[in-house]
């Protein structure tokens, strides 16, 4: 870990809510149901297959990506399940 970066990075106090401006800020403490997230940076990303966009944690982002992955290629076996009676 380089920490010389997360000293640098601008931090973001917002626990919800965020935009384009905080994307590339660090979350210093963000306490949550599932876990005590510290020094965690906000990004965006989008859904390559549907283009939908996100903006927050890291933690959270990469939920999104993964959650999207899934749900498309649920829907592609759906499809060639239809078409082919193949189904993985
Ligand atoms: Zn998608």
């Amino acid at each position: 870990m380089n920490k010389d970066m997360i000293i640098d990075a601008d931090v973001c106090e917002k626990l919800e809510g965020w935009d384009e401006e905080d994307v590339g800020k660090i979350i210093p403490l963000r306490i949550t149901a599932n876990g005590t997230y510290r020094n965690e940076m906000i990004v965006e990303v989008f859904c390559q297959f549907c283009g939908a966009e996100f903006i927050g944690p890291s933690r959270e982002a990469g939920g999104f990506i993964g959650g999207h992955e899934c749900l498309h290629a649920w829907q592609v076996r759906k499809d060639l399940g239809r078409e082919d009676g193949l189904v993985e």
